[in-house]
Parts: C-alpha cells; sequence; structure tokens
C-alpha cells in the first residue's frame, strides 16, 4: 500500500507560457511562487500591488527588460508589460536558466527609467 503523499496542489502555479509554449510547473524548490517562465523568463500581468494576490485584470505579458543585484547578491528581474507598462521585480528561482537572466541587460536598482525614454542619448 502506498500511500500517496506525493499529490500535486492544484493549484494555479502550473501554467504554459505564452511565450515559448514550454509547460512551467511550481518551484522545485525555495519557497516563493512562480512569477515568471524559466525557460524565457517572461511573465504575465496577473499580480495587483502585492505578488501573488492574483488581483490585476491586465493579463498582458510582461517582458523581461533588465536584471540587477541586490546587496545579497540575488538576482532580480526587472518585468515590463506590454499592455499597461507596469513594472515588477522578480527575483529569479533556482531553476531560470541563469544564462539567459545573465544576457538581460543591467538596470540601476533604483530610479528605473520611465517607460517614455528607454536609453538615454548620449550627447551629441
Ligand atoms: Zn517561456
Ligand atoms: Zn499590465
Amino acid at each position: 500500500m502506498s500511500n500517496c503523499r506525493h499529490v500535486r496542489r492544484q493549484q494555479s502555479d502550473d501554467f504554459r507560457c505564452k511565450r515559448c509554449k514550454m509547460m512551467v510547473g511550481p518551484v522545485v524548490y525555495g519557497g516563493h511562487n512562480r512569477n515568471h517562465c524559466p525557460f524565457c523568463l517572461w511573465s504575465r500581468h496577473v499580480d495587483g500591488r502585492v505578488p501573488g494576490d492574483r488581483a490585476s485584470t491586465c493579463g498582458s505579458m510582461m517582458m523581461p527588460i533588465g536584471v540587477f543585484v541586490r546587496p545579497k547578491g540575488e538576482h532580480t528581474i526587472v518585468h515590463r508589460c506590454l499592455g499597461c507598462e507596469f513594472e515588477r521585480h522578480n527575483r529569479i528561482a533556482a531553476d531560470d536558466f541563469f544564462d539567459r537572466v545573465l544576457a538581460l541587460p543591467p538596470v540601476a536598482a533604483r530610479g528605473l527609467v520611465p517607460a517614455a525614454s528607454t536609453r538615454r542619448e548620449p550627447a551629441a
């Protein structure tokens, strides 16, 4: 008799990435919510102000636009929503494709560039 303690929780953590079509399961270890695809790093605008609250009605894709490293050494991805330009910082998960994280353009941890001027033009 094997009792099945191994049952997957039927929460909405599993999703199919709309960007790369990979099936994304819950984070294998580490306790936080999966909030972006580990393969292409794209996210979706489903949360409101609080990560995990699923309060947003936007639902647009969120593009990884940059990465910064917190003082503790945690890599954090900056996502921008393609629908409403909302920006969010998301810690990477343990199983993210780290090469892709590193391939993102580095950004400053604070004072993110406003959507209107995505890059600074050098003085001519
Ligand atoms: Zn993906
Ligand atoms: Zn949005």
